[in-house]
């Protein structure tokens, strides 16, 4: 059997990560994406249970404390974090499990799944990262500004992850990432 496998993929609110994962499914549907956890209220067509499952901050804080979630993190007024069972569970069938997550959550599991595989993608610019949240049309002025004052942190911290991808063209992104993924490391 194969051996199962964490990714991480990280980058700023809108750079383009869900659009990215969405691709890559449907490329390589044996991936299991793992749905987190969120108190955020859902985005007009985001459903429970698929896009993430949407808890009270009560439902949330009761999973933190009986150690439910593998990392957690507040993000732009809300909390966010993975549930532990499946993830484990699917690694431990020898699945390859994506988790996509800002940047405390990424800190987190580096710190206990040192082999995961890190990847962080950054836009071309600020100002084109600005323009895909706008373009989106689904987050109030007040949470763009959290999220485009948090995307100048994460941005500064890239360097921490195994691998740094640019999404301007979506196509070479997605090649990039593909090739980071199934492309073996020369020795
Ligand atoms: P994230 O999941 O990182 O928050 P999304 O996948 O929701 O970001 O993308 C934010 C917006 O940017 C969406 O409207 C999406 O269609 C657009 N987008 C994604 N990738 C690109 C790209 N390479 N060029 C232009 N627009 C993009
Ligand atoms: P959004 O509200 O735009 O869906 O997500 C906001 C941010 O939360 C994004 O950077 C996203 O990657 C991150 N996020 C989503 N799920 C999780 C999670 O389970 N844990 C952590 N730490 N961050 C998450």
């Amino acid at each position: 059997m194969r051996a199962g496998r964490l990714i991480v993929f990280t980058g700023p609110s809108g750079v383009g990560k869900g659009t990215l994962l969405a691709s890559l499914r449907q490329l390589h549907p044996e991936l299991f994406v793992s749905v987190s956890a969120t108190t955020r209220s859902p985005r007009p067509g985001e459903i429970h249970g698929q896009h993430y499952y949407f808890v009270s901050r009560e439902e949330f804080e009761r999973m933190v404390a009986q150690g439910e979630l593998l990392e957690w993190a507040e993000f732009a007024g809300n909390y966010y974090g993975t549930p532990r069972k499946a993830v484990e569970r699917h690694i431990q069938e020898g699945h390859w499990v994506v988790l996509e997550i800002e940047l405390e959550g990424a800190r987190q599991v580096r710190r206990s799944f040192p082999d995961a595989l890190q990847i962080f993608i950054l836009p071309p610019s600020l100002e084109a990262l600005e323009q895909r949240i706008r373009q989106r049309g689904q987050d109030s002025e007040a949470a763009i500004a959290k999220r485009l004052a948090r995307a100048k942190e994460e941005v500064a911290a890239a360097d921490e992850f195994d691998i740094q991808i640019v999404n301007d063209d979506l196509t070479q992104a997605l090649q990039a990432l593909e090739a980071a993924l199934f492309e073996p490391v020369p020795c």
